[in-house]
C-alpha cells in the first residue's frame, strides 16, 4: 500500500494553496466543501477565489510564496504552472514534516485527492495513484450508478439511532446481527421510498421489540474459482454470515470477498489427504446454526454436483434449522466455457454424462458400457487418480480409443491449464504434464472445438501421435 487513506476532519483546518489559476481553483473548491481555511498566494487570482474571499471563505495574498506563509497551516497545495515554484513548495514544507500535494507531480505527493463518490455520510474514495486515472474514473462510475442514492439518508437514520441501540443492545456481535435485521427489513424500503418518518418508526419498533436471531444455513456454490463467476446471490451471503465453512476448492480470492469479521473454518477434502471427516462437518453446521449463526456453507462450484450438499442438508432436517441452496457454476461448465469446449454440439454430442472418477466405499464402478457411444460427452469429477483405469475401462466397454480428451487442472483461474490427446493416451497425458488437483476429464469428439474456440488462459498442449507438442497460432 503506497498511501493509507485517512478520512481527515479539515472544518476550519487552515490549509495553504499556492497558485490562483484553474487548477488552484479545483482543489480550493473540494477543501471549501470539508470546510477548510483556505489562504491562497498567487500573483493574480480567478474570480471565483475573489468571491470566496467576499464571502469570508479565503483569505488571498497577493504576491509569491515564501516558507513563512507555512507557518501553522496543516496541508499545503503546490498548484501553480511553474515546475520551480512548485519543487521550492514541495521542499520547504517537507522539511518542516508537512504533507503536500504537487498537483500533477505525484512525486512530490505527500497526500493525493482521491476521486470521491459522495453519498454523505457514506463517502468512497477511489485512487490508482496517478497510474491509471483512466480505469479509476471508470470503476468510480462504474461505483457511482450501484450505489443508490438514498444510500445518505438510510446511514443518517441508522447513525440517529446508534447510540440508543449501543445501550440497548450488548455486545459487538448481537449489534451487528440487529443492523443485519434492519437492513433486510422494510425500513429500507421505506427511506428508498423518501417515507423517512414511517422508516424511522419501523426502526423505532425493530429496537423496542428485537428479533430471537435464529440460525440459518445457506449451501453456496462458489464456482471453479474466477470470482467474477459467483452469483449476486452467493455474495451477498457471503457478506451476510457469521461463519463460513469453506473446502480446498473454493479460492482465495473468492475468501477475500468473505466478511472480514466472519469466522472461517476449512474443512479441508482433497481425496487422499488428510480432511474433516464428512460426519464431522455435519455436526459443525449443526452446531453453529444452534448457536444461533448464520452459517455460509461455502463450496467449489455447485453444492449438489458431487458436492454433498444433500447429505449436508439431511443432516440439519431433524434440527429444524433453516437453510437455503444457492447453485454455483459447476466445474463441468466452467471448465468447459473456460478451455473452449462446448460439451454439447449438433455436430458432435447429443448428450452429456456427469461421473465422478472417485469410486463409492463399497468398490462399486460406474455403468461403463452407458457411456460407449461416440456421441455423448463425458465429464469426468475426480478422474485423477483413477485415470489409467478410466482410460482402459471405457475403451473396452467400446469408446473408441482414438476420442479426443482434454485435461483441465485448474479451470478458470488464473494457472489454468489445458491438455488435449486422445482417450488412449490420458493417463501417459497427465503423468508427463504432472497435472495435479483440481481436474476436470472432459472426453468426446467435443474437445476437437477447442482448438478454435480457445479464449481463455495460455494456449493449450495438444499431443499428437504419442508425441506432446505445444499448440502453435
Ligand atoms: N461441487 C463441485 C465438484 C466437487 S468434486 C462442482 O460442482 O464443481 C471435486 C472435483 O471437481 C475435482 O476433483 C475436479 O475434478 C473438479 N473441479 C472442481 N473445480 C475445478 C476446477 N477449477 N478446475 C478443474 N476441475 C475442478
Amino acid at each position: 500500500m503506497q498511501y493509507l487513506p485517512l478520512f481527515v476532519k479539515l472544518t476550519d483546518k487552515p490549509v495553504l494553496i499556492v497558485g490562483g489559476g484553474s487548477v488552484a481553483l479545483r482543489k480550493a473548491g473540494t477543501l471549501l466543501s470539508a470546510g477548510a481555511k483556505l489562504t491562497v498566494v498567487a500573483p493574480a487570482f480567478a474570480t471565483e477565489f475573489v468571491q470566496w474571499q467576499r464571502e469570508g471563505n479565503a483569505e488571498l495574498i497577493e504576491g509569491y510564496f515564501s516558507p513563512g506563509l507555512l507557518d501553522g497551516k496543516l496541508l499545503v497545495i503546490a498548484a501553480t504552472d511553474n515546475d520551480e515554484v512548485n519543487a521550492s513548495v514541495f521542499d520547504a514544507a517537507t522539511a518542516r514534516n508537512m504533507l503536500v500535494n504537487t498537483v500533477d507531480d505525484q512525486p512530490k505527493c505527500g497526500f493525493i485527492f482521491p476521486s470521491i463518490i459522495d453519498r454523505s455520510p457514506i463517502l468512497i474514495a477511489i485512487s490508482s495513484f496517478g497510474t491509471a486515472p483512466v480505469l479509476a474514473r471508470r470503476l468510480r462510475e462504474k461505483l457511482e450508478a450501484l450505489l443508490p442514492q438514498h444510500l445518505g439518508p438510510l446511514a443518517e437514520l441508522v447513525g440517529r439511532f446508534r447510540d440508543r441501540v449501543k445501550a440497548k443492545i450488548k455486545g459487538f456481535a448481537a449489534r451487528r446481527q440487529f443492523w443485519e435485521q434492519v437492513f433486510d427489513s422494510d425500513v429500507v424500503r421505506d427511506v428508498q421510498a423518501n417515507q423517512l418518518q414511517s422508516a424511522a418508526q419501523r426502526l423505532e419498533q425493530l429496537l423496542e421489540k428485537p428479533q430471537r436471531q435464529s440460525g440459518e444455513v445457506y449451501v453456496v456454490g462458489a464456482g471453479p474459482g474466477d470470482p467474477e463467476l459467483l452469483t449476486l446471490k452467493a455474495l451477498q451471503l457471503m457478506q451476510q454470515a457469521d461463519v463460513v465453512v469453506y473446502d480446498y476448492l473454493v479460492s482465495p480470492q473468492i475468501m477475500e470477498l468473505v466478511r472480514r469479521d466472519a469466522e472461517k473454518i476449512c474443512v479441508g477434502k482433497k481425496a487422499g489427504a488428510h480432511s474433516v471427516p464428512q460426519q464431522d462437518t455435519n455436526q459443525l453446521l449443526i452446531d453453529l446454526a444452534l448457536a444461533g449463526k448464520k452459517v455460509c456453507r461455502l463450496k467449489g462450484g455447485d453444492p449438489f454436483i458431487f458436492g454433498r450438499g444433500g447429505e449436508e442438508i439431511q443432516a440439519l432436517l431433524p434440527h429444524r434449522i433453516a437453510f437455503q441452496v444457492v447453485p454455483g457454476v459447476t466445474a463441468a461448465a466452467g471448465c468447459a466455457a473456460y478451455a473452449g469446449i462446448p460439451l454439447t454440439h449438433r455436430d458432435y454430442a447429443q448428450s452429456v454424462q456427469f461421473i465422478t472418477g472417485h469410486c463409492r466405499s463399497d468398490g462399486s464402478e460406474p455403468d461403463w458400457a452407458s457411456m460407449q457411444s461416440a456421441n455423448q460427452t463425458l465429464v469426468i469429477y475426480m478422474g485423477l487418480m483413477k485415470s489409467a483405469h478410466i482410460q482402459q475401462q471405457l475403451i473396452s466397454a467400446g469408446r473408441s480409443a482414438d476420442t479426443p480428451v482434454a485435461i483441465v487442472e485448474n479451470g478458470s483461474r488464473s494457472d489454468q491449464r489445458v491438455v488435449t490427446g486422445s482417450l488412449q493416451q490420458l493417463a501417459m497425458l497427465i503423468e508427463q504434464h504432472q497435472l495435479q488437483s483440481p481436474a476436470l476429464l472432459i472426453i468426446g469428439d467435443v474437445v476437437k472445438l477447442q482448438q478454435d474456440l480457445h479464449w481463455f488462459g495460455t494456449k493449450p498442449q495438444t499431443a499428437v501421435f504419442g508425441q506432446t507438442l505445444t499448440q502453435m497460432d
